[in-house]
This record gives C-alpha cells, sequence and structure tokens, in this order.
C-alpha cells in the first residue's frame, strides 16, 4: 500500500498552494481555513491572509477587526477569532509548538487538525482522519461500521495509523514522511475514491481493496441516518374539585417513568367538561417534539385505581412527569418534589 500510495502520490496531484509549504504557520492557516471551505474556494483567501500576515507574530499584533476583515466571505467566524488567539498565545509562548499535544491544546484545533499539521510540518507520525479517509478505510477494509459513530471513528484512525506506522517504519521513510502519506490518502479520497462513482479502475490499490473485491464498494461507507424528528401535539388536562387536583399514576408497564404521575389527557376522562385555556407547554424526549395544550377541566374520577384526588399539600410529596410538572406550574401550582 505505501509504495503504490507513494509512486500514484508522485506523478502528481492537484497542485494546491499550502503543498508548497512545510512552514507550520501556513499549514495550520490552511487547515483552519479548510475545515469548512472547499480547497478552491480557499485558495484566494489563504494567499491574501498570508501576504498581509505573514507569520505568527504579525497575525498576533493585529487587532481583530482586521483579522476578521480578511476573513469575511469564508463564513464561521470563530474559525478566525481562534485563530487570532492562538496566534496571540503562540507569541506569548515564544512560537509554535513541535509536538502534537501542544498543538492540539490551541484554540480552535481538534484531533484532526492538530495530526495534519504535526505531521505534515514537523513529520511527526500521527494519522490524519477526515471524510475523505473515512471512506478509503471503509472501503479498502469492506468494513460497514457506521462512520458516524465515535467507537468507528476510533477504530477506522487505528487503521489509518497503523497503515502510517507501517510507513514511517518502513525502507521508503525518507521517501514518504507522515505528512505525505497522510496527504496522499487525503488526496485519493478526495480525487479517486470519491462518494459516488469512485474511480476504481485508475485507483492505485484497487488490487488491495476488499470492497472492490466483494463487489460492495457503492454501500460504503455506512452512515446512519440520524432518527427523523416526531412533531406530536395533545392536552393536559387541570380538573379540580374542591381544592384537590385529579392525577394518574404512570403504570409499570411504563417503560419511562414507571410510578410517576402526569395530568390526564382529555381521552382519559370521559365525559370531562373542558375549560378554558390556560396555556401551551413543550417537552421534547429523544427525537419526539411534544406540543401539549394545558387547559382546566371538570370531570369525576374514573374508576381506575390509576387516578386520585391529590390536595395542594400532597401534591408536595409524589414524584410527577416533566409534562405534568410544567403543566402544574403553567396553572399556578408548583409542587416542591
Ligand atoms: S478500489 Fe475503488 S473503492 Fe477501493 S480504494 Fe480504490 S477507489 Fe476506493
Amino acid at each position: 500500500m505505501r509504495r503504490l500510495l507513494l509512486e500514484w502520490y508522485g506523478r502528481g496531484h492537484r497542485a494546491l498552494p499550502w503543498r508548497k509549504s512545510r512552514d507550520p504557520y501556513a499549514i495550520w492557516l490552511s487547515e483552519i481555513m479548510l475545515q469548512q471551505t472547499r480547497a478552491q474556494a480557499a485558495i484566494p483567501y489563504y494567499e491574501r491572509f498570508l501576504e498581509r500576515f505573514p507569520d505568527v507574530a504579525q497575525l498576533a499584533a493585529a487587532r481583530e477587526d482586521e483579522v476578521l476583515a480578511l476573513w469575511s466571505g469564508l463564513g464561521y467566524y470563530s474559525r478566525a477569532r481562534n485563530l487570532h488567539r492562538a496566534a496571540r498565545r503562540m507569541a506569548e509562548a515564544g512560537g509554535f509548538p513541535r509536538e502534537y499535544e501542544a498543538i492540539r491544546a490551541l484554540p480552535g484545533i481538534g484531533d484532526y487538525t492538530a495530526a495534519a499539521v504535526a505531521s505534515i510540518a514537523f513529520d511527526l507520525p500521527h494519522a490524519v482522519l477526515d471524510g475523505n479517509v473515512l471512506r478509503v478505510v471503509a472501503r479498502m477494509r469492506n468494513d460497514a461500521a457506521d462512520i458516524g459513530s465515535g467507537r468507528t471513528r476510533e477504530r477506522f484512525r487505528a487503521v489509518a495509523q497503523g497503515w502510517l506506522e507501517e510507513t514511517h517504519a518502513g525502507p521508503a521513510k525518507q521517501d514518504m514522511p507522515a505528512g505525505q502519506f497522510n496527504q496522499a490518502l487525503m488526496e485519493l479520497g478526495a480525487t479517486v475514491c470519491v462518494p459516488r462513482n469512485p474511480l476504481c479502475l485508475l485507483c492505485p490499490v484497487a488490487g488491495l481493496c476488499q470492497a472492490r473485491a466483494a463487489g460492495t464498494v457503492a454501500q460504503l461507507p455506512v452512515k446512519l441516518r440520524k432518527t427523523a424528528p416526531v412533531q406530536l401535539e395533545g392536552v393536559l388536562l387541570v380538573v379540580r374539585n374542591r381544592g384537590r387536583i385529579l392525577l394518574r399514576q404512570r403504570d409499570a408497564a411504563s417503560t419511562r417513568m414507571a410510578g410517576f404521575w402526569d395530568l390526564p389527557a382529555p381521552g382519559e376522562l370521559p365525559g370531562a367538561a373542558l375549560g378554558e385555556r390556560i396555556g401551551e407547554i413543550r417537552h421534547t424526549i429523544t427525537h419526539h417534539h411534544y406540543r401539549l395544550e394545558v387547559r382546566h377541566a371538570s370531570a369525576r374520577k374514573p374508576r381506575d385505581e390509576a387516578f386520585r384526588w391529590f390536595s395542594v399539600v400532597e401534591l408536595d410529596t409524589i414524584p410527577f412527569s416533566t409534562t405534568a410538572r410544567k403543566g402544574l406550574k403553567l396553572a399556578g401550582i408548583v409542587p416542591k418534589l
């Protein structure tokens, strides 16, 4: 894999301006810009920025509004603010840190950016894991685990790290330093092993690719969708009778909050006479978003033992569901528990 990737990368790759540099400041700047911006769109910003602030000291000495003005159009301005803060910190500490942990500790730098800067500028053996690398790992290993999960990402990072260490320890170390290997892997994902219709016929590592051998390339990587939000509406009733309030206890079969007390819903109180609207509460449980209207009502207590009248004093001694607590509060009744 090392030899094939090296030969392929050596034959040519996109001529991006930051690829010409080993200056940690320039590499860091490019990586921060590339966090949320496509490479081609970032180029003019990168060049202008470097021209105006050619090193850490000059960036650290700048006013924040000047930095933000040069960033204007790139969006996600917290990146520019963090860049500026990090430059000031580095200027105080005497320059760009040379260890991974110290780079990672700078504002605005996560695992990916720290590994990219450490490997490209200082040849430190830290594998990068961006979307491109995740895709290449999933396909090379024919691994259908969800790349949205933290555990999968950690596992894939270990695979990329294994490739990198193999590369680093091998005879081609001089030919392919850590930064070059990382860039070659990302370049493979960005230009050949692309999300749709990857160019397997042009791929330098096709002979080692397990997904290609298994015919599963188009299904990988797997990214499970987050469950779609569900909007739910309902009504809760505040039923009073001679100073007491009617509540219903959740039964033991209830998966959540069994034993807790709820305000009843109209469907649970046949014959209830709905009264004035008190207001509305909202409540979210995982992807379920509830909008609940709270109304006064008069009703008899059903025979069901789950229903009980409580005096206001007794309300301080029983557990409530969150929606009941919100509904009671809206009605001006605030139990202590
Ligand atoms: S053979 Fe195809 S799927 Fe496998 S790594 Fe190469 S481009 Fe990606």
